[in-house]
């Protein structure tokens, strides 16, 4: 990982250098033990401190938020337009699609250091951050099972230009219950003939290629874990047809769309692993891509907070400024007490899996609880805001209306719930 000091961001992260192999500061061997401790600082024991490097990642990413997001958000949330020029200049700053690894020409960062990039970009807007991370989403079953022709075609080009990938499962009649999934692939000589249609997929109309789950096991006995298959699909495969730009709650400039596949055909070289191996991969990455929700639930929170803060600092009444009034500061502390244990849950979540330790149950206790607050928080800063909360001139109806998706996408509240009561039981059962 290099930086490169250029205004007007004093940390930049040139993704040239990146590319050229350069590295800066003569970090190798604090880059390796980096890596070697899962993206903590190379203190030995337990340390809540960040490296130098990665409180360099969190203030370039907390600088871009506060300086080219905050202004746009209201627009984009306003239109709906794509923020594909905000996307483009976070690639070039090294923001987004960070965890590519190196060998396919990307900065290799830990899901630790994906996720305080994620909060801070989040801060700024969770429409954009959804887009930037639906990348992410798309592009981890090909980081965890793609061999090395699939990882160097699909991640290696999305170093090279800033294009967007996505995450195709849901569908119209199964989202939680992923194995009840209809979307058929059947195997005709060297090629898979795809039939079916997903829904809520975010990038839908945007992605240059998507991973794709579907069943090519007919037999309604087969087990899930062989039932399934996961492909890759470029999007300008004949038959692939993208429907219309749903119109969302919040997170409004985010680009979510039902797709049509009518005999798309796929070559055999584009199935992850093997046939029948897609389930596992496809619920394999949500270790990975929990931890990043968890962390933008946590970034929504966080500047609901703020918000809150200073507007509570400014507003009077009663002849003082309403901070004053113990009621309304015990809301500011309850606020900071979610945000802070929400933090602490999704570094957790993140630093267990880049030790390369299983980490569904932390990633679902992150992601569950900082859905949760992300809600509870946002609403708390309407009610701080009075009359002003609910109007749109101000900044905080928005984080209301775009907080409700953390507690449905990438697994609803209550599914979350599950998983944590299955791994939590599962320790004591005999
Ligand atoms: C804006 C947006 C973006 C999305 N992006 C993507 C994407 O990029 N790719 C993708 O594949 N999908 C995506 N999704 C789909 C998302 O993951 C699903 O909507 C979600 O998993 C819930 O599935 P569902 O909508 O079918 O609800 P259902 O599964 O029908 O659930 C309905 C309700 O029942 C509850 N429920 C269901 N089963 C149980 C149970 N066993 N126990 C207790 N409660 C239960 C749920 O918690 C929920 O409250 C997106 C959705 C939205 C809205």
């Amino acid at each position: 990982v290099n930086f490169i000091f250029l205004s007007p961001y004093k940390t930049q992260l040139v993704r040239a250098s990146v590319r050229s192999g350069l590295r800066l500061q003569g970090t190798s061997a604090a880059a390796a033990s980096l890596q070697a401790t899962g993206g903590h600082s190379a203190s030995p024991g337990f340390s809540f401190e960040l490296s130098e490097q990665q409180k360099e990642f969190q203030q370039l990413a907390r600088k871009f938020a506060r300086e080219e997001i905050v202004p746009a958000a209201a627009e984009y949330d306003k239109t709906g337009e794509y923020p594909f020029p905000i996307i483009k200049k976070a690639w070039e700053l090294g923001l987004v699609n960070s965890h590519i690894p190196e060998d396919c020409g990307g900065m290799g960062l830990s899901i630790f250091e994906a996720c305080l990039i994620t909060e801070e970009l989040a801060y700024g807007c969770t429409g954009i951050q959804t887009a930037i991370e639906a990348n992410s989403l798309g592009q981890m079953p090909v980081i965890i099972a793609g061999n090395d022709a699939q990882r160097k075609k699909y991640l290696g080009r999305m170093v090279e230009e800033p294009l967007m990938c996505a995450y195709c499962v849901t569908e119209p009649g199964a989202g939680s219950d992923v194995a009840g999934i209809k979307t058929r692939a059947v195997k005709m000589g060297d090629e898979y003939v795809v039939n079916g249609q997903k829904m809520w997929i975010t990038n839908g109309g945007k992605a240059n290629w998507y991973f794709l789950l579907a069943r090519t096991n007919p037999d309604p006995k087969c087990p899930a874990s062989k039932a399934f298959t996961g492909f890759i699909v470029d999007a300008d495969t004949p038959g692939l047809q993208p429907g219309r730009k749903e119109m969302n709650m919040g997170q409004r400039c985010s680009d979510t769309r039902g797709i049509t596949f009518e005999d798309v055909r796929i070559p055999k070289e584009n199935v992850l692993i093997g046939e029948g191996a897609g389930f596992k991969i496809a619920m394999g990455a949500f270790d990975k891509t929990r931890p990043p929700v968890a962390a933008g639930a946590t970034g929504l929170a966080q500047r609901a907070l703020d918000e809150a803060t200073n507007y509570a600092l400014e507003r009077k009444t009663f002849g003082k400024v309403i901070a004053e009034h113990q009621a309304v500061s015990f809301i500011l502390a309850e606020m900071a007490i979610k945000v802070e244990l929400a933090r602490m849950a999704y570094q957790r979540s993140a630093w267990e899996v880049d030790q390369g330790r299983r980490n569904t149950y932390f990633a679902s206790i992150a992601k569950a609880f900082a859905g949760d607050i992300a809600n509870q928080v946002a609403s708390d800063a309407v009610q701080i805001f009075g009359g002003n909360g609910f109007n749109s001139d101000y900044p905080v109806e928005k984080l209301m209306r775009d907080a409700k998706i953390y507690q449905i996408y990438e697994g609803t509240a209550q599914i979350q719930r599950l998983i944590v009561a299955r791994e939590h039981l599962g320790k004591f059962k005999k």
